[in-house]
């Protein structure tokens, strides 16, 4: 394997439904590794086994396979850095945990949540920011073994080195620099076995040869946590890089109540995932070329130097504008397949694809067909008044010539013929009296797509 390989990943936490914010990290990472021919590792945090439901897990792969976000190494792949679920890789975190306290690092933490929680509230009061008071930092050996032989189960605490100023360069942020006075010590392992976050995340990273890790910008303040865990473990940290959180058109963030929908919602509701990586594509990274983009033109395009600070605002307005120029790009087959749901199972295949091409220009999420099917199929037409009032005064001998003019194969050009008219007084009453409304798909695609005898009796019921 080439050291110097790219190596990214997405590690979620499967505690609920995959949500826009979560898929442009993925994106943003699947990318990066592509652009430098590197490996996207995909990573399951789930060491929260009260949160996490394999139902989420489940749902999560799905979600990024369907997205076309496959994954080089992760659950259901396989890799040399297995098991990619955090929760089987205690026996990975065990001895680690164990070097950091025998090296005095980390030390056990007999505090109850209630009085971490009495302390916090203290500091809180006296103006300060909450930290760990440092109770059990300075237990001596007799005092730890007192607490353990009671049966109080420890926590362990990780050791903040006093008085170091730490620096790192955030791959969208830029250089940074903490004090280690403002830190304090935190949980490297629950009281329940399991490791905490800040340990595991960064351990697992490391131990994965990740070398660019992008994520949400509220990770940023964890950083040098994770940094000087590695360090003290001896580990090589990755590049971290911290993503403007996403936000509805609003500025507040994304939410179901400013238009967020989650990756499942999307996909019943008929969006393209192209559509939905293109939008993503341009939240956060700024991006000169608007065509519809596959996801190799993306990662050739992708330059982490135009990730940007400012929170980037999601807009159901723009993921309607991609959605629609990826509808214009389906294939017929692709275009068939993505709309079979929504046809009447009982209409024979080729009227099936006949609707299909002709609607298509029609509609930008799949549900909208359905509106156009009565159209197509037979059923109640929805009128419009001007339709109707087109229909109306074209007069019964337009109609009566029109109807009597189709065939089997019936032709624009041959109706037109029959009714001896032109422009708009041809098309605007044959419009209105086949659609019920005077805007829509296209007539010639859409005498194709109707039975014959539909389009008589359409004309027919003008003849009065
Ligand atoms: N499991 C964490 C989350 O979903 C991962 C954060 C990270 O990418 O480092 O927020």
């Amino acid at each position: 394997m080439n050291a110097a390989a790219v190596v990214t990943r997405f590690a979620p936490s499967p505690t609920g439904e995959l949500h826009l914010g979560n898929v442009r990290t993925a994106l943003f990472n699947l990318l990066l590794a592509r652009r430098a021919g590197g490996r996207f590792v995909l990573r399951v945090e789930d060491t929260d086994a009260a949160r996490t439901t394999e139902t989420h897990v489940r749902a999560l792969a799905e979600d990024l396979r369907w997205l076309g976000l496959d994954w080089d190494e992760g659950p259901g792949v396989g890799g040399p850095h297995g098991s990619y679920r955090q929760s089987q890789r205690q026996e990975i975190y065990s001895p680690l945990l164990t070097r950091l306290e025998a090296g005095d690092q980390a030390y056990p933490c007999f505090c109850s949540s209630a009085e971490l929680d009495l302390s916090r509230r203290a500091q809180l009061a006296a103006g300060r920011p909450p930290r760990y008071a440092g109770t059990c930092a300075r237990l001596d050996a007799t005092a730890r073994a007192e607490r353990l032989a009671s049966g109080t189960r420890p926590a362990l605490r990780f050791r903040i080195p006093a008085d170091r100023q730490l620096q790192f360069d955030d791959l969208v942020h830029g250089p940074q620099l903490v004090d280690t006075a403002l830190i304090g010590d935190f949980l490297i392992r629950r009281d329940d076995g399991t490791p905490a976050f800040f340990f595991a995340n960064a351990v697992d990273d490391s131990l994965m040869q990740v070398t660019q890790v992008l994520r949400g910008e509220d990770h940023l303040a964890n950083t040098p946590r994770q940094l000087l865990v590695l360090e003290a473990l001896g580990l090589r940290a990755p590049r971290y890089g911290h993503l403007p959180l996403l936000t509805g058109a609003d500025g507040t963030p994304l939410s179901k109540r400013n238009g967020a929908q989650s990756v499942r919602e999307l996909r019943e509701a008929g969006y393209g995932a192209l559509a939905i990586c293109n939008q993503l594509f341009r939240l956060g990274h700024s991006c000169a070329d608007n065509a519809n983009l596959n996801l190799a033109d993306m990662a050739s395009r992708f330059e982490p130097g135009r990730l940007q600070r400012a929170s980037a605002h999601f807009d159901p307005v723009q993921l309607r504008h991609w959605q629609g120029l990826w509808v214009r790009s389906l294939k017929p087959a692709a275009a068939q397949a993505w709309l079979a749901a929504f046809l009447p199972a009982t209409a024979a295949p080729a009227q099936r694809a006949a609707a299909v091409t002709a609607l298509l220009p029609n509609i930008v999420a799949a549900g909208e067909i359905v509106d156009w099917l009565p159209v197509v199929f037979g059923g109640e037409l929805r009128w419009e008044s001007d339709a109707r009032a087109a229909a109306e005064s074209a007069g019964a001998e337009f109609f009566r010539a029109t109807a009597a003019a189709v065939t089997d194969n019936t032709e624009l050009a041959a109706l037109r013929a029959a009714s001896g008219r032109q422009g708009a007084a041809f098309f605007a009453p044959l419009r209105a009296a086949l659609t019920g409304r005077l805007h829509g798909p296209e007539l010639a695609p859409l005498l194709r797509a109707m039975a014959p005898a539909l389009v008589r009796e359409r004309l027919a019921a003008w003849v009065r």
